[in-house]
């Protein structure tokens, strides 16, 4: 094996230092990262005159490879003929065998898990739960989730009439190429990783328009029994079911329970024991709520609030007293950033 390392003080271009390496004539060509026209051709060249030519391109998924090719300037007949094939990969994490168990169908039918699964069509098999060997996350080591395009007769064909990344996805995929999507749901078949894993690293689950009663209830959290009920009123009439809570803490034993899919927090910043940045702040440092959108409530209008609160990951804030109109506009409009479009409850 021969390696040569590329710099760029020689004068020579990433290009050049390649045609050099390929003048000492070796069978398989580990050619780095294709990044413009002058690369790809020696790759390509080297291709055609019987090198295995092995190199990366950064995109996003198999399809988007090819097209990243053509986009840099190769033929795509001339691609055609040469590319054996694109591999895509991506990396979820692996259920901690110590602590991961079944799905029950019937105490975790309001838990995200459900949900995600229920959205893309398929059977939850196992939940992610938390113990020592998983440092609490339900997840050890991780699985590869691979996307293969092979460039067959009939792909070559296709790739021959300029095709655009949805034919050429389409003709792909009746070729027999599996999607991230397909190949991760039979990982969660297999009970080796969870819906939500997948989601998280893929976000396969489209936009949603959604009832308010059908995204799960929301998390009130504020030690002051009058705000919460003003509140609650609010969410009700949009449509919520609502969970309340007193304080941090309870807040976060409420949500590590796992049996509600809690669609939103909204939580007093000032309150005893756990306060609003405290909750936040551990919400923001697990895997499992790190998206979860929070929207704070605070008595001043400080503005070193305002910057704290978002640094410390909120979404939205709102400065009490609480105004019903202004709650339920920034409600909608978290939920809308989350990928949740609440439709308008139907007058009864
Ligand atoms: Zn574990």
């Amino acid at each position: 094996m021969t390696q040569i390392k590329f710099d760029p003080m020689t004068g020579l271009s990433f290009a050049e230092t390649l045609q050099q390496l390929l003048d000492r004539n070796p069978d398989v060509l580990h050619a780095g990262e294709i990044r413009d026209l002058p690369t790809a051709r020696i790759s390509l060249r080297a291709a055609v005159i019987g090198r295995k030519v092995i190199a990366t391109v950064h995109t996003s998924d198999a399809v988007s490879g090819i097209r990243r090719l053509i986009d840099i300037g190769l033929a795509p007949g001339r691609l055609g003929e040469s590319l054996h094939a694109v591999i895509s990969l991506r990396l979820v994490r692996a259920l901690c065998p110590e602590c991961a168990r079944p799905f029950d169908a019937e105490s975790d039918a309001k838990s995200r898990e459900a949900k995600l699964a229920s959205v893309l069509g398929i059977a939850p098999v196992k939940r992610a739960i938390g113990c020592k060997a998983c440092a609490g996350t339900g997840y050890r080591g991780q699985i590869p989730i691979p996307e293969v395009l092979l460039l067959t007769p009939e792909m070559r064909t296709v790739l021959n009439g300029s095709p655009n990344d949805v034919e050429l996805l389409r003709a792909a995929q009746a070729d027999g190429m599996r999607t991230f999507a397909e190949v991760g749901l039979d990982r969660v078949r297999r009970g080796d990783t969870t819906v939500e894993e997948i989601e998280r690293v893929l976000g396969i689950v489209p936009v949603r328009y959604e009832s308010a009663d059908a995204v799960g209830p929301v998390l009130l959290v504020d030690d002051e029994e009058q705000d919460r009920a003003l509140a609650r009123n609010v969410l009700e009439r949009m449509g919520f079911q609502v969970v309340e809570a007193t304080d941090g803490a309870a807040a976060q034993s409420a949500i590590e329970k796992g049996d509600e899919d809690y669609s939103l927090v909204i939580m007093d910043l000032y309150m005893p024991g756990m306060d609003g940045t405290a909750l936040l702040r551990t919400l923001r440092q697990s895997l499992s709520t790190q998206s979860l959108p929070v929207i704070v409530l605070t008595s001043s209008a400080n503005p070193r609030d305002e910057l704290e609160l978002l640094e410390a990951g909120a979404d939205d804030y709102l400065v009490k007293p609480i105004d019903a109109g202004r709650l339920e506009a920034r409600v909608r409009a978290v939920l809308r950033r989350a990928g949740v479009r609440i439709a308008s409850p139907t007058p009864s």
